[in-house]
């Protein structure tokens, strides 16, 4: 008999610790087992075996609970730091309206690159979205972006071109609580960097210096940026200079041109 080897016996230090006596019970599961009557529990203590697996599988819940949790708090802090502009955030593939063919195909190679993009990160390739104002370029970068930081443990940045001439010239100042080398950092460091509004206005000399900087880094680290512009590829050269578009395209950079007519022109006045 089984309940021979169970010890029904409650020692001193048991004694001490509130224990009054063992009976046996009888666990369906696990067979007979002493149960304990101590002065701090209404109830004689349940199977040990059953209680043991019940542990197990809390902590396995609370682990998994805090796995998400973090996991959830990256994706936040992902999607916080990626600073996607507000109109554009959340935007996703299936959100784009693709009726011509040259949507459909531009989307298709959008979404391609999202889905392919630990191989294009590990080839450092670029993605150029060139052409009219109005065709979708920062919505399908956003749902690039979006889809990256969602799916992989991969980052990423949208920063316009203003935004990061602001932001590097904010270091200069006596005040500022980040150094240049910093700033050029943060947009060296994003898995994927996202460049809005490149050729929005005439371009300094500060400006084609500062954006070499960050896809040059960028380039030497194989980290993909895409660029968004409303200039025409043969357009790109003379405003971004020669040395950026280069690195852009090495590697096998993607160039998609958007040229039909602003769907925001056509639903505006
Ligand atoms: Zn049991």
């Amino acid at each position: 008999m089984r309940s021979n080897s169970i010890s029904l016996q409650v020692d001193d230090l048991e004694r001490r610790f509130g224990v009054v006596a063992k009976q046996l019970a009888q666990c369906a599961e696990h067979g007979e087992f002493a149960s304990i009557v101590s002065r701090h529990s209404e109830k004689p203590s349940g199977c040990p075996a059953c209680a043991e697996i019940r542990q197990r599988e809390q902590d396995q819940a609370d682990q998994l609970a805090v796995h998400t949790k973090n996991a959830t708090a990256m994706l936040q802090r992902k999607l916080g730091s990626a600073m996607v502009p507000k109109r554009f955030a959340g935007k996703t593939f299936g959100q784009y309206s693709a009726v011509l063919p040259a949507q459909k195909r531009n989307l298709a190679k959008c979404q391609s690159y999202a889905d392919n993009f630990s191989e294009h990160s590990q080839a450092g390739r670029c993605l150029l979205l060139l052409g009219k104002p109005g065709t979708g370029k920062t919505h399908l970068a956003a749902a690039i972006a979006w889809q990256v930081m969602q799916c992989t443990a991969a980052t990423a940045v949208y920063r316009t071109v203003g935004g990061i001439l602001q932001y590097i010239k904010g270091s200069y100042d006596s005040s500022a609580e980040y150094t240049e080398a910093e700033a050029f950092a943060t947009l060296v460091k994003p898995s994927l960097l996202i460049i809005d509004e490149v050729g929005a206005t005439k371009p300094t000399e500060f400006e084609q210096a500062t954006l070499f900087a960050i896809i040059n880094g960028r380039y030497e680290e194989l980290r993909p940026t895409v660029v968004i512009s409303n200039l025409m590829p043969e357009e790109l050269p003379a405003v971004l200079g020669e040395r950026s578009v280069d690195r852009l395209r090495e590697g096998g950079g993607i160039g998609l041109v958007f040229d039909w007519a602003s769907a925001r022109a056509e639903v505006g006045a």
